[in-house]
């Protein structure tokens, strides 16, 4: 599934700092009033991006900054008109570089290139982030549609997972419950039992609100079908199914330990009863 990202460094892209960053942006705006009105916001506005910075945008610490909504349109320009000259541009273009070399969505594990830069905190409500790269992140079409501008509510404040700043991902997140009849099981994604219950509860979250569940489901249609397949030749070479899992998952955690195919033979290896039925009962004849 999902995925964690290297975070990302300011330094990196040019720049000392998040303030030095900002400072440009400001400095770059020559005419009025984009200019007054980002030279009024200047200092309040490197405090926001060092505070979403320090605490990895959480929506729970990072509230909105309503004094900056008169400069919605201007701040929104910096990411959708920017000019060929401008501080934000070289950056964006090393955003889109670094998406287009993922073979995997950071935020569903869905192999295939992330097609978008997606606001964790959305650009609508959060204006001041529209070309923080922290704040930008690669995601797939279908992801982004799910997520569209949502961020958490009362009840939970945060909703998704950061692949920049959550470092949990390198954990396994969930596990996938293959129920019996082995021919047409049912199949369910639980999380992880190692970890801490207040990651549990933005993994549960996450996954609601992307509807990942749904999309996995469509995706073990063909996969388990493949697993039954691959157990069958296996059985025809008198090979160790078990042992060729292990193959199989060594070689999918090559594209992250949550990766759609690595949670499935994870999962499938923790399963005695599948093991056996793989191994030693007859196999559907749909094959
Ligand atoms: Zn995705």
């Amino acid at each position: 599934m999902v995925r964690k990202l290297s975070a990302l460094n300011i330094e990196d892209f040019g720049h000392n700092s998040y303030r030095d960053y900002v400072q440009a942006l400001v400095d770059d705006r020559k005419r009025n009033p984009s200019k007054a009105q980002f030279q009024a916001l200047r200092e309040e506005w490197k405090n926001r991006v060092d505070q979403y910075v320090n605490n990895g945008g959480s929506p729970v610490v990072v509230q909105l900054w309503p004094e900056a909504f008169p400069a919605k349109v201007t701040f929104l320009n910096l990411y959708s008109h920017p000019n060929e000259n401008s501080v934000q541009i070289s950056i964006l273009g090393e955003l889109k570089k670094i998406r287009r070399l993922l073979n995997s969505c950071p935020c569903c594990g869905e192999l295939g290139t992330p097609g978008t830069l997606d606001h964790y905190l959305p650009k609508d409500d959060y204006p001041h982030f529209s070309v923080i790269p922290a704040n930008l992140v690669p995601m797939c079409d279908i992801c982004q549609g799910e997520k569209k501008t949502k961020v958490g509510n009362q009840q939970n404040p945060r909703f998704f997972i950061h692949p920049y700043f959550d470092n949990f991902l390198t954990d396994e997140l969930v596990k996938l419950e293959i129920i019996p009849p082995f021919e047409h099981p049912h199949f369910t994604l639980v999380p992880s039992k190692n970890l801490p219950a207040q990651d549990k509860a933005i993994v549960i979250s996450h996954y609601k609100e992307l509807n990942i569940h749904k999309r996995y489901n469509e995706f073990l249609e063909t996969s388990y079908i493949k697993l039954l397949r691959a157990a069958d030749d296996i059985r025809k070479d008198h090979g160790n199914v078990k042992n060729r899992i292990k193959d199989f998952h060594k070689l999918a955690k090559l594209d992250g330990t949550n990766s759609w195919d690595s949670i499935l033979y994870s999962s499938a290896l923790e399963n005695e009863d599948l093991l056996n039925f793989l191994q030693n009962e007859d196999l559907p004849e749909y094959l």
